[in-house]
């Protein structure tokens, strides 16, 4: 049974660290800060074993020195000069093993161009682990790739299971709701779950992980080919990707 606690970072980032159930050794996703990490492995009485980074942002790698200093551990990433410090380079297909989980590394540039994410079939549901590309409700602005690279990117991991439990970087589930909802503001499923993420953090209990089924009915990036939502945009976008590529305009600027 593996297990996945947020440690959570900075103004809204969340740093995932797993483990088997039962197990002393954890693994560590994208730590952009040791201080917080360190912490929890003590308090529970873990050590590390391994780090898995997403991409190169400050947010997402800014720890993996002083964890070394601490942790002789592996490294691994996306092959990218910005992560020197990764031991092991992934590309697309490539498959790990970290706390005794075998993850499928999947290459999806856009936000940057080194973006990957790691995908394990577990006991239960798959799990995925994606940084900056796929949010809960949005997905990620495009810094370094295409709208093309970005919408590719999105489609792959919308065609992942339904019942994929999905853990993103950043806590901003509310403020990509509300932009959906200006997106589509008479979709009452979108409402329900816009309610469901609102106890959610009244509680300060994270609205991630959220599932690709969930996402595809209410994240608008993933919804790019309804006709509700291209409607809004015919005169100026015909196919999916140009629809993701107005709507993505869109929130830039919301
Ligand atoms: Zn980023």
């Amino acid at each position: 049974m593996l297990e996945i606690h947020p440690i959570k970072a900075f103004s809204d980032n969340y740093f995932w660290i797993f483990k088997q159930e039962g197990s002393s050794q954890a693994c560590i996703v994208d730590p952009g800060d040791a201080a917080p990490v360190l912490n929890y492995l003590e308090n529970n009485q873990l050590t590390l074993s391994a780090i898995l980074l997403t991409h190169h942002h400050s947010d997402h790698i800014g720890g993996v020195n002083q964890l070394l200093s601490h942790f002789h551990v592996p490294v691994y990433g996306p092959e990218s000069s910005s992560i020197p410090m990764v031991t092991n380079t992934l590309h697309e297909g490539d498959v790990i093993d970290a706390c005794n989980t075998s993850f499928k590394v999947l290459e999806i540039p856009g936000h940057t161009l080194d973006h990957i994410a790691y995908y394990a079939e577990t006991a239960s549901n798959p799990v995925l682990f994606c940084g900056d590309t796929l949010f809960a409700g949005g997905c990620g602005r495009i810094f370094e790739g295409t709208p093309v690279m970005m919408y590719n990117s999105l489609q792959k991991l919308a065609a992942l299971e339904p019942n994929t439990q999905f853990y993103c970087a950043h806590e901003y589930t509310l403020a990509n709701l509300a932009f959906a909802q200006a997106v589509s503001p008479e979709d009452s499923v979108l409402q329900e779950r816009i309610q469901r993420e609102e106890e959610k953090r009244a509680k300060d209990i994270p609205t991630v992980p959220s599932n690709i089924g969930v996402e595809l009915l209410t994240n608008p990036f993933l919804r790019c080919s309804e006709e509700s939502i291209s409607e809004k945009f015919l005169e100026h976008a015909q196919q999916p990707v140009e629809v993701f590529a107005a709507i993505r305009e869109w929130k830039d600027r919301f």
